[in-house]
């Protein structure tokens, strides 16, 4: 047995969490994805990245089965559920923060994250273990919804799928609109997700939070996957992103 065989032998498996292969979407007859395909492996961090318009929350959309006018597969953890809808996605797995947060406005903090069924019971996380790493949430407990700022809201919005056990995370542009120490909390709590196993998938416009955070970024122009980078390449090439994707 050669070294590099060797090597492939001891390596650990690295398991896929999600698959996309060959993804096609249109608004009518426009269409905005063409032929996507991008593979998260299990506890990996990866970006999409692009201009407006590029088609990064339609994808992150029909990943969740909340775009329908698609063709194409999208396999989570080794099941094809392309053909299922959001909230079979959901239990199956799949976590789900828009960048409007989703928050219920006239639920409390406490009855937002406990509202939705917690679909596995391994990986669901305990309301302490939820405070323990999003501390304002237990202080804002009590609070509605609409009494929360944009960081505390965003807080919640990402703490409700680890409540529900959800292995990946499908984050719609979180650190969007917020002031930068609150950005830097969310870098935080996202290396900690990371760490519990977690996947994410996230959008982002803000290059110097994806590059804090992932370990993989994907670049989509005009409905394209255009480039593939790990976490390396794309640091070394944050300046030629930020002039050419305008972000
Ligand atoms: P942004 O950062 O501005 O949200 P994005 O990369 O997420 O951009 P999408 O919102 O996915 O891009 O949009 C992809 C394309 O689809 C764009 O050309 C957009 O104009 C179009 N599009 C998005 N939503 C709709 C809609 N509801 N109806 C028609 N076209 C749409």
């Amino acid at each position: 047995m050669t070294e590099s065989t060797t090597a492939a032998v001891l390596a650990p498996a690295r398991t896929t969490a999600l698959e996309v292969h060959g993804l096609d979407a249109w608004y009518g007859e426009a269409q905005a994805l063409r032929d996507v395909s991008i593979q998260i492996h299990e506890g990996e961090v990866a970006t999409l990245v692009g201009r407006n318009g590029a088609g990064k929350t339609t994808l992150l959309r029909s990943i969740m089965g909340l775009h329908r006018k698609v063709r194409g597969t999208v396999t989570f953890r080794g099941r094809d559920v392309s053909h299922q809808g959001p909230h079979r996605r959901a239990r199956a797995g799949l976590g789900w923060v828009p960048d409007d947060r989703g928050i219920y406005s006239s639920l409390s903090v406490l009855e937002n994250l406990t509202m939705s069924p917690v679909v596995d019971r391994k990986a669901a996380w305990s309301l302490d273990r939820i405070f323990e790493h999003f501390p304002v949430l237990h202080t804002r407990r009590n609070f509605p919804g609409s009494k929360l700022s944009g960081g505390e809201q965003q807080m919640l919005a990402m703490a409700r799928p680890l409540r529900m056990g959800s292995s990946l995370l499908l984050l719609d542009e979180p650190s969007e609109g917020l002031a930068p120490v609150i950005v830097q909390q969310i870098e935080g709590i996202i290396h900690e997700i990371r760490q519990s196993g977690t996947s994410v998938l996230l959008v982002e416009q803000n290059v110097h939070f994806a590059s804090a955070v992932a370990d993989r970024h994907y670049l989509l122009a005009q409905g394209r996957i255009v480039e593939s980078l790990d976490a390396a390449e794309f640091r070394s090439r944050t300046g030629e992103l930020l002039e050419h994707l305008g972000m």
